[in-house]
């Protein structure tokens, strides 16, 4: 059941929010086509015009002319590889290729996107995804997932929410978890502070640790999913982009119940595209990113990660923060300084869901 392909209507043309700032120009619609790198194809050069006038009747090229040709040859094809690779940008800057991008704040990030963390890359398991079809688009039907937010279901933003608009409220977020090792603690001072949190969970984390996601919920904190197992979505098939958002809402909602309200989504590494986000828009999911990246993920110190997120933490901010997967002490340890911090700066600590409500 639930097998039909069905090619979803096109976004209609987004409403310019109150106080967003919205590019016309790279508005989902317009990003149907795939990013393709611009690959330069280097030919071998013409075989050499033969020798004339040589002692053996110019028919073939002297031993030593051989071996220079060769080597030649052999050097421009592996400056061909080095140019298609040089011309391959990594990681993949979502913004560099028309993907729409809301920022309240013109504020730069503190870095440019992130080289590729050791995050999970573990591929879905094929015996556990469900069978459904291919195709250039594919949505799942809508009776196949509920994001668990009621009859008038989820309000999935036009664009990609890296802040919003707040004169006093930021937001705190935590990716990759839950993780045995650090959420503890890391809820553990959220808890004793009275800091609201949002989670961006992983699905299979979820399924290992659904007494940590349980807590997080009895605490009030907000979810966002983060994919099953935190692939590059853009290098998926359709099906299996689906899978990973349908699998990890299933993990979440066998935890928290099926009308907990999932309304959010975001990409791991960053990586998106049209495809991407017209399944995610399809489904009801809103996509959330940030605008303040400590890198906390590279354990640069607990001062420094600190000091990145005082420093560019804006109200409106969507701040990224770490508490799975691997070592995320650094980050458990700078969390109260954080908190204390922005709380010094007169910023109020809010959920994703209330910073788009409008915050403080
Ligand atoms: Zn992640």
């Amino acid at each position: 059941m639930g097998n039909s392909r069905q090619r979803p209507t096109r976004p209609t043309r987004p409403t310019r929010p109150h106080g967003y700032r919205f590019d016309e120009r790279s508005r989902v619609e317009d990003m149907t086509e795939p990013w393709q790198p611009a690959v330069t194809v280097r030919r071998r050069p013409q075989t050499p015009p033969r020798p004339t006038g040589s002692r053996r009747g110019g028919t073939r090229p002297s031993r030593p002319l051989t071996i220079v040709l060769a080597l030649a040859g052999l050097l421009l094809t592996l400056s061909g590889v080095l140019e298609i690779a040089g011309a391959m940008p990594w990681p993949f800057n979502a913004a560099k290729n028309g993907v729409a991008l809301v920022d309240a704040f013109p504020t730069p990030r503190p870095t440019k996107t992130p080289t590729p963390t050791p995050t999970p890359t573990i591929r879905p398991t094929p015996t556990s995804t469900p069978a459904v079809p291919s195709g250039p688009l594919y949505i799942p039907p809508p009776g196949s997932y509920d994001l668990g937010c009621g009859p008038r279901g989820a309000h999935a933003l036009p664009y990609v929410v890296r802040s919003a608009p707040a004169t006093s409220a930021v937001a705190l977020t935590f990716d990759d978890g839950p993780s045995p090792d650090y959420t503890a603690a890391i809820l553990t001072t959220l808890e004793q502070t009275h800091t609201p949190a949002t989670f961006f969970v992983v699905g299979a984390s979820v399924r290992s640790y659904p007494n940590l996601v349980a807590r997080e919920a009895r605490d009030g904190f907000a979810f966002g999913m983060h994919t099953w197992d935190h692939p590059f979505m853009t290098k998926l098939t359709p099906t299996a982009r689906a899978w990973e958002l349908t699998s990890t809402l299933q993990a979440l909602h066998s935890v928290l119940g099926p009308n907990f309200c999932v309304p959010y989504w975001r990409p791991p590494f960053d990586d998106y595209n049209g495809d991407v986000l017209t399944l995610t828009q399809a489904m009801g999911l809103t996509t959330v990113t940030w605008n303040v990246d400590p890198q906390d993920w590279a354990s640069p110190g607990v001062q420094v990660i600190v000091n990145r997120v005082l420093t560019y933490a804006q109200p409106g901010s969507i701040i990224l923060l770490h508490d799975g997967y691997f070592n995320r002490s650094q980050t458990a340890q700078a969390l109260p300084l954080i908190i204390k911090g922005l709380r010094a700066r007169g910023l109020t600590l809010v959920t994703v869901p209330q910073l788009l409500a409008g915050g403080h």
